[in-house]
């Protein structure tokens, strides 16, 4: 899934290629995939307006149009935001067309169908119908992801270190690649109890978050077999990973085989010396 490096890198790029020319035309070829509003509003609501910027709140993507609405998209597993010639054959997986001025399609295209696009009317709020953003926490570069809040935020919790990192309540945009990555840096056993977590461990983990999430954006993302930039391209970040993606394959610091262990139904990669497992 798509973590906040590669939202992160989608949303560079629709700011610097989708500006300026209006939609032309809509189709909507899975109407599951619009959360909101049903029926044909979606496409009326776009037609004729243009982007004029595009923002982002944790994995979600929210393109502000010049008639005062907002596009909210969600990528979930596999969804990809593609920017192509309209003359483009479309693939099979392909949801959403929105056609523009000057022959450009931004297409929708997502083989599992979990994703999701909202349209946000003009002067309603995007929580007011998005509502999973209601619940995000901090953005983990913002002043809000401090120390002092997340010190606070893990002594509350029982659950395993990892499961907490994944709630994107605790801090948003973080997921499965990163959370790993971090726990390695900061040298956590994944399964720890959040409120188990010595202050240093905590100050740690947070430094080795903002630095996975900062490598990873500088790579434009990882090279998940299911992400791809607005160019059908993917990132850089995976062939540098430590433990996410490497069962088996030795540790980079020790050589000791890195291990994935099942946690609350997700994977979880660690090197079993570099993060012992506290007593
Ligand atoms: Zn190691």
């Amino acid at each position: 899934m798509p973590e906040l490096p590669e939202v992160e890198t989608v949303r560079r790029d629709l700011q610097r290629l989708t500006l300026g020319p209006r939609i032309l035309a809509v189709e909507v070829l899975l109407a599951r995939t619009i959360a909101y509003p049903a029926g044909e509003t979606f496409g009326r609501g776009l037609i004729g307006a243009c982007f004029t910027r595009w923002q982002r709140r944790g994995k979600y993507l929210l393109g502000s149009l010049d008639s005062g609405a907002v596009l909210g998209v969600h990528l979930r597993m596999t969804g990809q935001l593609l920017w192509v010639q309209g003359s483009m054959p479309l693939s099979a997986y392909t949801r959403v067309r929105l056609a523009f001025e000057e022959g450009w399609d931004l297409r929708f295209v997502d083989q599992r169908t979990f994703g999701q696009m909202w349209l946000v009317p003009p002067g309603v709020g995007p929580e007011e119908v998005m509502t999973p953003l209601r619940s995000l926490g901090p953005e983990p570069f913002s002043p809000a992801f401090s120390e002092a809040y997340f010190q606070a935020a893990l002594q509350k919790s029982r659950r395993p270190i990892k499961t907490a990192l994944l709630d994107q309540s605790l801090v948003a945009g973080i997921g499965n690649i990163y959370a790993d990555e971090a726990l390695f840096l900061s040298g956590i056993h994944p399964v720890t109890p959040a409120l188990q977590l010595s202050d240093a461990a905590k100050v740690r983990l947070r430094e080795a978050l903002i630095e996975v999430l900062r490598a990873g954006l500088e790579q434009r993302g990882t090279t998940l077999r299911d992400y791809r930039d607005l160019r059908g391209l993917n990132g850089n970040y995976q062939g540098q990973a430590w433990v996410y993606g490497r069962e088996g394959d030795p540790c980079r610091v020790c050589d000791a085989p890195i291990r994935r262990i099942k946690l609350a139904g997700r994977s979880a990669h660690f090197c079993p010396r570099c993060q012992p497992q506290q007593s």
